[in-house]
């Protein structure tokens, strides 16, 4: 049989709907605040996006189970620049773009004309990403739905800048920013390509002197300067003489295009081979020491200021360079230079314990490195890099900082290299190149009179740190990344030239950055329920109405009247606010940890009373397809509205969730998809047969199987309370089949007909836990088992209303191990069985048992003092004949799982003799078809020709098989 999702999508879909099923208000439950990121709409979702908005809803079911006033609304995102690149490349007839849309997205071709209007293209993908929210049975309240181009979010976002900015958060100011030359605009994650934020580092220059002309080199480590032998400059590369405010500099055009970005005045002079200065040699500023220019191919002129100062002591680069100069074989030096350099030595200047006195040279030979070209030397300048600035000492010959260790002494070197003149710095990105989405390399650019966030105020760090402290993080290994990304933020551009949004309040030049519009709109999902139902208008909101609804205050009697409306609607907008704040939960993808959600709690922290500060955090990682990363160059993204067209919401959803927990990636293939289609068609199946009949005398094998479920029920609730939902969806598809089947096995051979009624039970509840992960499928089964209610408006089973009976899980747990010992007997030995015969312990060895147990219980697993503490004792002092029973025992024990252990200690008087003859005797005549004989090891008259009997152990009867 097979099911037709996409009838059963719809149907439940429309019934949802037609109820106002996730439309929340404020009541008098107690209520869950939930929120997602929202979507940027300049494409469709694939399945990749499904991810978080699966958790977030499933998250959501759950807790509108567990009896919560569940909130979950969306909105769109369409501040930016990405949807106005699109748009350009869309006028520029960008065959590559608008093939896509063609045939990717399926977007109607008079549609893609109008999408050189931006606004077009994002009002297009945002009715797309609703129309799959929906139709993935998402449990959203879309009366709060909004778009960041609306008036009354404008109005929100021109409130929430001014409030930063009189608390002085916002600043005006000069601060080195990642730049799109071509754009003229900041950029940040979101607008590069691959999602890369650009993080840059900060190079000390420093100049020599040539006759009054500067020859700049960029360096981490300033400290070197002691250790200089000469300089190095590449003689390929054409350099440029440039007027540097009112210096004269050499540098490389790269760096001179660097510079310019970081608000130099720069004027090329002229082009300058390097050759030409090789054999000069110019000035060290320290010391005015004639420091001899010389020729190396490692040097590249995009890097630094394309010279650099050679210390072949400590620099493995430096060190094979110099060993090439010296060998004569370089073109570029002529006779008398190569005599000149031979006496060119190492001067070491920093001490490690661990690395010679030349480190640079040890490691090149170690490496056996042969010339300056090969990449090992890389690996070798991290090694000696990192082990000299955490443990190194600076030598005699650094003269005041002789005897400190560098890393302790970084301040200090920096600030008298300042003061002997002759430094500046230069900025570079560090994980270049990074591109633009227009498709530019992006550079370091220092933005002046800008508006910044201030997000290296210690203030303001300090507050969020505490926040931190006191939330949830999902999974909590993530946390420390939170505490990282705090500590290195600094003042963040939060203005741009170009995009939709809303214009900064107080200078209208410019717009709201969209990571900085995007920080506490979970706020504004309040007001905008009334804003859709026209109760406010947009265009009327103040910043008194904003301060009123968020901090509350006496006047909202004048400020409803400013606004148009009534102080009775003004206060009820207030207490919903003051209900559903603070947000409870935030979901989102692991690449938004240090950026948004970072941003998000320090916004919170800095707008709102500590009250209403953000209680959790959830953090998923992403999608792959068949183990491959999803990527439109690898024509392996599958839109999500596709996706439920083929395979129905309820499989996708689970697809997604049962592969992986929160951090790591989920895998989407066809046969899983296949495999979770089938188990749920197997579960519907099952389902539609079974009665609610009543539930009457339970007999052991019931009692049993109703604590199995009432424990699966406790294990899901504590996966779900720890959002493990891999392991929760396990227990619930897969991890009652073999109780299942062994419960049908029992009652079958038993004959009974009366289980209906506990299968129903059984089914129904394992349904109830589907139904936040399910939610279509688990109210359809739940239908036919029966109920009028909806499975998704029922309580959540943390309890089935089943007392746990300790005594019918060991009871079962008993008889099952018999049947898998005589299975293993059958398999060993291969006889076909004519009769079966059970030998229970006798009495003296369950009082043995009952103290090995209790010493184990205890932590006392030493074998000696075990075995003379029953000696010790009248009742057990019989395992002096049979000393081997103890040790036996006690693996018996250590095997066992510790709740069956402790169980076993409760009712260690339970009648094995009398329960395997009254419960097994059927089951092996089914299972064998032979007679089961019973006798306890005392019984006299016992049948026992194989001398079995004395070999049986309490739960481990004596098995005799001919
Ligand atoms: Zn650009």
């Amino acid at each position: 049989m097979e099911i037709d999702w996409s009838v059963i999508d719809k149907k439940w879909q429309k019934r949802w709907s037609e109820n106002n099923d996730h439309e929340t208000d404020s009541n008098d439950k107690e209520k869950k605040f939930i929120t997602v990121a929202y979507p940027y709409p300049n494409s469709p979702q694939h399945i990749g996006h499904g991810r978080t908005y699966t958790i977030t809803d499933v998250h959501s079911r759950y807790l509108r189970m567990k009896g919560f006033n569940v909130l979950f609304p969306m909105g769109f995102h369409y501040t930016g620049t990405p949807i106005l690149g699109m748009a350009k490349r869309v006028e520029a007839n960008d065959t590559e773009l608008i093939e896509a849309f063609k045939t990717l997205y399926k977007v109607p071709e008079d549609k893609i004309k109008e999408f050189v209007e931006p606004v077009k293209i994002a009002d297009y993908f945002h009715e797309e990403i609703k129309s799959g929210m929906i139709e993935m049975g998402y449990s959203i309240d879309w009366r709060r739905e909004f778009t960041t181009i609306d008036p009354a979010y404008q109005k929100f976002i021109e409130w929430q800048f001014r409030n930063l900015k009189e608390k002085n958060l916002i600043v005006q100011g000069s601060h080195p920013v990642g730049w799109c030359p071509k754009d003229q605009n900041p950029v940040s994650q979101h607008d590069t390509l691959g999602d890369v934020e650009p993080d840059f580092t900060e190079y000390i220059v420093i100049k020599f002197d040539l006759n009054g002309v500067k020859i700049p080199v960029a360096t981490l480590r300033p400290e070197t300067l002691f250790g200089v032998t000469n300089i190095w400059i590449n003689p390929e590369v054409t350099y440029q003489k440039i007027k540097v405010n009112d210096e004269i500099w050499i540098t490389s055009p790269e760096c001179a295009r660097k510079l310019e970005f970081l608000g130099k005045k720069i004027e090329v002079i002229e082009n300058i081979s390097g050759s030409d200065f090789v054999g000069q040699s110019a000035k060290a500023p320290h010391n005015s020491n004639s420091t001899v220019i010389l020729p190396a191919s490692f040097v590249k002129s995009d890097n630094g200021t394309g010279i650099v100062m050679s210390v072949p002591a400590h620099a493995p680069f430096d060190y094979q360079a110099l060993l090439d100069c010296k060998s004569g074989k370089n073109k570029s030096i002529n006779s008398d230079l190569l005599s000149n350099i031979q006496n060119i030595e190492p001067i070491s200047m920093i001490n490690t314990e661990g690395l010679g006195n030349i480190p640079a040279k040890d490691i090149v030979e170690r490496m056996e490195i042969s010339h300056q070209d090969d990449p090992k030397l890389e690996d070798a300048t991290k090694e000696i890099y990192s082990k000299e600035f955490y443990e190194g000492i600076l030598a005699d010959n650094t003269k005041q900082f002789a005897g400190k260790k560098i890393s302790e002494t970084k301040d200090e070197i920096k600030e008298w290299v300042t003061e002997i003149g002759s430094t500046d710095i230069l900025l570079e990105l560090t994980n270049s190149p990074v591109k633009c989405r227009c498709g530019a390399e992006c550079v370091v650019k220092l933005l002046s009179n800008q508006w910044f966030l201030d997000y290296s105020n210690k203030d303001w760090k300090d507050k969020a740190h505490s926040c931190f402290e006191k939330m949830n993080i999902f999974p909590n290994e993530i946390r420390p990344e939170f505490d990282q990304v705090l500590d290195w933020l600094r003042e963040r551009a939060c203005a741009r030239q170009h995009g939709l949004g809303t214009k900064v309040p107080w200078d209208k030049e410019w717009l709201v950055e969209s990571l900085a519009d995007s920080v506490i709109y979970m706020a504004f999902y309040i007001i905008s329920k009334y804003v859709n139902k026209k109760e406010i208008n947009g265009n009327d909101l103040t910043d008194e109405f904003f301060d009123y609804i968020f901090y509350g205050g006496k006047d909202s009697g004048k400020i409803a009247n400013k606004i148009n409306t009534t102080k009775e609607k003004l206060e009820e907008i207030r207490n919903e606010f003051v209900y559903f704040y603070p947000v409870d939960a935030r979901h989102s993808g692991r690449d938004l940890v240090p950026n948004h959600l970072t941003f998000f709690v320090l916004n919170h922290v800095a707008i709102f009373p500590e009250e209403n500060w953000p209680q959790e955090i959830v953090v998923n990682g992403s999608v792959l397809m068949g183990g491959k990363k999803m990527s439109k160059s690898m024509g392996n993204i599958i839109p999500l509205r596709d996706a439920v067209r083929k395979y129905g919401a309820d499989p996708i959803r689970l697809t997604i969730l049962i592969s992986a927990e929160l951090l790591q990636d989920a895998d989407f293939n066809a046969e899983a998809i296949n495999g979770i289609k089938n188990k749920l068609e197997a579960m519907y199946k099952d389902s539609t047969k079974i009665k609610a009949e009543k539930i009457t005398e339970l007999e052991p094998e019931d009692k049993w199987i109703l604590s199995m479920l009432q424990n699966l029920a406790s294990n899901v609730s504590q996966s779900m309370d720890k959002i493990r939902l891999r392991e929760a969806l396990h227990h619930i598809l897969y991890g009652f089949d073999s109780e299942l089947q062994w419960y049908l096995k029992r009652t079958k051979s038993k004959q009974r007909v009366n289980i209906s009624g506990i299968l129903h039970k059984i089914f129904s509840n394992r349904v109830l836990m589907l139904s936040p992960f399910a939610p279509h499928i688990a109210d359809e089964i739940w239908e036919k088992l029966g109920n009028t209610e909806l499975a998704s408006k029922s309580a959540w089973p943390s309890s089935v209303g089943i007392e746990i009976d300790p005594t019918a899980i060991q009871t079962e747990t008993l008889l099952k191990s018999i049947i898998d010992d005589i299975n293993n007997i059958l398999k060993v030995t291969k006889i076909s069985p004519k009769k079966i015969t059970i030998y229970t312990a006798e009495q003296w060895k369950s009082k043995a048992y009952s103290s090995i147990l209790k010493n184990v219980l205890d932590n006392q697993t030493n074998l000696g003092t075990i075995i003379k503490s029953l000696i010790a004792n009248k009742e057990t002092e019989q395992i002096k004949k049979d000393p081997d029973f103890v040790k036996k025992t006690l693996n018996d024990i250590l095997s066992d799982p510790i709740e069956l252990r402790k169980g076993r200690m409760d009712i260690n008087k339970i009648d094995e003799k009398q329960i395997i003859s009254s419960e097994l005797t059927s089951l092996v005549k089914n299972d064998y078809n032979v007679e089961l004989d019973v006798f306890s090891e005392s019984d006299s008259s016992k049948y026992d020709p194989k001398n079995k009997a004395k070999t049986a152990r309490p739960f481990k009867p004596a098995i005799l098989i001919e």
